[in-house]
């Protein structure tokens, strides 16, 4: 078999490039499907990771890239503003929970995550809380590659276990989803609450250490500690934000306003590189001081990227003018029907959805790369990782789009298991 190591000069994410197979290469994307340059059409059940909710190549989106493009590709952002973020920036603090009012753009959801904890350390600092430097995280939470956000990523479950000497030392914990769990957490926050700046949880779903889901009522405990301890709420919807969990933010679902809000992703129906961290008026206020030291030092150099901010607004204008969160309940609803057999197939460990994401969880699996290749001779775009083969598709993914997915998945394992 050829490798990804003859591939002259690239380096691939999460490979072992001396052993992973070549890849495929793609030439074109449009709706649900990525065409390949050896001719072939896939259907893209994964939205290439989880971005791209309009469909690829969606007319309005391209227009408005296009129209930007002529205007005004990039400028900085530093002593100096545009109309695309001015817009973006109000109409994400009109869309989100309570006063989370003030957006500061960065270009990776990693980024947006490291700036959410800059911010949280840095307000206690700014308010005279001494010793508030630590983070608290979940087991199972994934929020990016970078080091800070490595260090608060599940270092059992995650590919960050060899950095695990180098990384400052946070603070992981159980999600409280069993009442064993939740003693354990108040226990812990008795214990240390005082040395904590922030919580931070992806809610409803940890993402990438496995689809995990958990419920509402367990984001309104974390609400309610986090106001009890003095810590505050940092939620990660990097990938639940733009209607995949059902509601246009997952946090709408518990009925709570975190603290700060880390936003990408689908911001941008994955078109551009584009994030937002976007704090609370009483966050934002702990900045504003006479001490220049008061302010928050992080300015990335393509931050609010015009091009990035117009995609976002003609995204926002899709999500108000197109039925996106009835199209999400309608993939919820056949995903849930088309998957549901797959329960009662030996190796099945389990079968859940939410939204529009759809999950096999399998007992074992051993060889992902047999399933990704058998996914590919279905005419499919679906990548196994862990134990589990997932669906997170395009909300404009079609009826039969969905039923070739789902059967791919049943006919897959159905061999290989
Ligand atoms: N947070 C969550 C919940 C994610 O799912 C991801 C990426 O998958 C990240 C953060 C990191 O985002 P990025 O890959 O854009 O740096």
């Amino acid at each position: 078999m050829t490798t990804a190591s003859t591939l002259p000069h690239l380096w691939l994410p999460y490979s072992q490039m001396h052993t992973a197979p070549f890849p495929v290469e793609a030439q074109a994307t449009s709706g649900s499907t990525i065409t390949l340059a050896d001719g072939r059409t896939l259907i893209d059940g994964i939205a290439s990771w989880w971005t791209a909710c309009h469909g690829y190549n969606h007319p309005s989106i391209r227009r408005a890239l296009i129209a930007q493009a002529e205007r005004m590709p990039h400028v900085m952002f530093g002593g100096m503003v545009h109309q695309p973020a001015i817009t973006l920036a109000q109409r994400l603090a009109a869309r989100l929970p309570g006063d989370l009012e003030r957006v500061f753009f960065t270009d990776s959801g990693s980024v947006a995550m490291e700036v959410a904890a800059k911010m949280a350390i840095q307000y206690h600092l700014n308010k005279g809380h001494t010793g508030r430097h630590k983070l608290l995280s979940f087991r199972g939470g994934y929020h990016g590659d970078t080091l800070a956000m490595m260090a608060i990523c599940d270092p059992e479950e995650g590919m960050h276990r060899l950095f695990g000497a180098a990384l400052p030392q946070q603070i992981l914990a159980d999600l409280p989803t069993t009442p064993a769990h939740s003693a354990a957490l108040e226990a812990l926050l008795a214990r240390q609450g005082h040395e904590i700046a922030a919580l931070i949880v992806e809610p409803l779903v940890q993402g990438a250490g496995g689809m995990l889901f958990h419920t509402a009522e367990t984001l309104r405990q974390l609400r309610r500690l986090c106001d009890s301890y003095g810590i505050l709420l940092i939620l990660d919807e990097v990938f639940t934000g733009f209607g995949r969990t059902g509601t246009f933010f997952a946090c709408e679902q518990a009925d709570i306003t975190p603290d700060i809000i880390a936003l990408s992703k689908a911001l941008t129906a994955g078109t551009m590189p584009l994030a937002a961290t976007v704090a609370r008026k009483t966050v934002f206020e702990a900045f504003l001081s006479d001490n220049p030291l008061h302010a928050l030092m992080h300015g990335p150099t393509f931050m609010a990227n015009p091009l990035a901010c117009a995609v976002a607004n003609a995204s926002l204008d899709l999500f108000d003018q197109e039925p996106r969160l009835e199209q999400v309940r309608a993939i919820h609803t056949q995903m849930t029907h088309e998957l549901e057999p797959c329960r009662h197939l030996p190796g099945v460990r389990d079968v859940r959805t939410l939204g529009a994401i759809g999950v096999v969880e399998l007992e074992r699996l051993d060889d992902p790369e047999a399933l990704k290749r058998a996914f590919l001779k279905e005419g499919v775009w679906i990548r196994p990782f862990r134990r589990i083969i997932y669906l997170t598709p395009a909300f404009t993914i079609t009826p039969d789009e969905l039923t070739h997915l789902t059967g791919a998945i049943k006919r897959v394992l159905k061999e290989h298991l």
